[in-house]
């Protein structure tokens, strides 16, 4: 089914591109996959927005011929604003850019043709950070157990505001009828999103790799993974070479003895090791560094700012940020008391990044300096709730805050 599409998505239709090139496989119980959708922002925490049933017995071809995605597709198009897309209508309503307005961001072909696929994999991953938890990451279990034998648990939850679970709903979707026919039809998938976990601590995602190599059906495919980006190893990049281009999205949230606090048990010397591998692959389509901001990094953001920006060299480059959530827990910024929020926002604006300045990198800090407003506005500054999260972490991990925290936060935690 190839056909030629010649809408765009733009603020006055309801055109979104996704359920024209696009599948879904986010949304698991173990290695049954409940549903299928276009993108991953029709997930709405388990509400079964496209009413599927018995989705795990089709493959992600017939998902996408199937009546419903037809239906989708004709409503997107002939400007019915169907209900599975409401995160997109409850955006736009408010004047935020939504989802499908970037729908063609990555592929502006105008095609209509299954080639994109965006899968979720399993909570397989070599860090335990400071801002997940066990449904992201196996390697929690260990921790949980010391949290639960020594009777913490309880005020490890009320401090995480029950952020921190002891449940992994991540699938395990790799011994899944869908990897299966994944891995029988490199040709059709052009571009594959994989998050998890950690993709490329995964041998399942390695053999898939190996497999669009073999098929020689690399050489035809984009490769978009939401990684740690600790893996750039020999095995990993000459892999990564044989695609035809690389873009993704790599997490990072500080650097330093940040980087260490943070990123646990990981170091920044390997992980800059690591990165450094990666900026020098011929086909990277731009650099993309994705940071948590917590009360943890936000009096570093300046350092962090200037070693990406370093790091960029000669690439393309987005950097974006978010929140730590929930909102509320221990060591959001919303915790912290408003002379340290200002604080870490003169520290960026003082900057001279001239050097480095471009539109995109305006834009980028624009939103770093939002965040920081918000937690102005939304201030609940509260010392022993932050204070209470760190600790516990601090007991489990064998860290002391004060050898690695901004000066300024550990002096407020401590004397205020
Ligand atoms: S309109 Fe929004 S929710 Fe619907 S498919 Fe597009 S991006 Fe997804």
């Amino acid at each position: 089914m190839v056909g030629v599409v010649y809408v765009k998505p733009e603020k006055h239709n309801t055109y979104c591109d996704y359920p024209f090139k696009q599948i879904s496989l986010k949304h698991w119980n173990k290695n049954k996959l409940l549903e299928y959708t276009p993108c991953c922002m029709m997930m709405d925490y388990g509400n079964n927005m496209m009413q599927w049933k018995g989705a795990s017995d089709l493959d992600p071809k017939e998902a996408f011929e199937s009546v419903r995605f037809d239906r989708l597709r004709n409503d997107l198009k002939s400007g019915v604003k169907n209900e599975s897309c409401k995160t997109c209508w409850n955006s736009e309503r408010e004047g935020i850019t939504s989802p499908r307005l970037y729908s063609m961001e990555h592929d502006d072909e105008s095609t209509f043709e299954l080639r994109q696929l965006d899968l979720s994999i399993s909570n397989k991953c070599n860090l335990m950070c400071r801002m997940c938890n066990y449904g992201s990451s196996h390697k929690f279990l260990k921790e949980l157990k010391f949290f639960k034998k020594n009777n913490l648990l309880d005020r490890v939850k009320k401090a995480t505001s029950d952020y921190y679970v002891d449940e992994s709903y991540l699938p395990n979707s790799l011994s899944s009828k869908q990897f299966d026919w994944l891995i029988d039809n490199t040709e059709k998938i052009k571009i594959l999103k994989i998050s998890g976990g950690e993709p490329f601590y995964d041998d399942n995602v390695i053999k898939l790799l190996s497999k669009y190599v073999s098929d020689n059906t690399a050489k035809n495919t984009i490769l978009q993974f939401n990684t740690n980006g600790t893996l750039f190893n020999d095995k990993t990049l000459n892999l990564h070479k044989q695609f035809k281009s690389i873009d993704h999205y790599i997490s990072v949230d500080g650097v330093d003895q940040m980087y260490d606090y943070i990123r646990y048990p990981y170091t920044f010397k390997k992980f800059n090791n690591s990165i450094l591998n990666y900026v020098n692959l011929p086909n990277i389509l731009a650099l993309r560094f994705a940071c948590v901001i917590s009360s943890l990094n936000i009096l570093n953001m300046d350092e962090w700012l200037f070693h990406m920006l370093s790091l960029s060299g000669k690439h393309k480059y987005y950097f974006s940020f978010q929140k730590v959530r929930p909102f509320d827990r221990g060591i959001s910024i919303n915790l912290l008391p408003i002379k340290l929020l200002e604080e870490s926002k003169d520290r960026l604006l003082n900057n001279d990044y001239s050097n480095f300045y471009s539109h995109r990198f305006f834009d980028d800090c624009k939103s770093l300096i939002e965040i920081i407003d918000g937690a102005i506005k939304h201030n609940k500054c509260n010392r022993k709730k932050m204070l209470e999260e760190i600790t516990l972490f601090d007991k489990s991990r064998k860290q002391n805050y004060e050898n690695y925290l901004d000066v300024k936060l550990v002096d407020w935690l401590k004397n205020e």
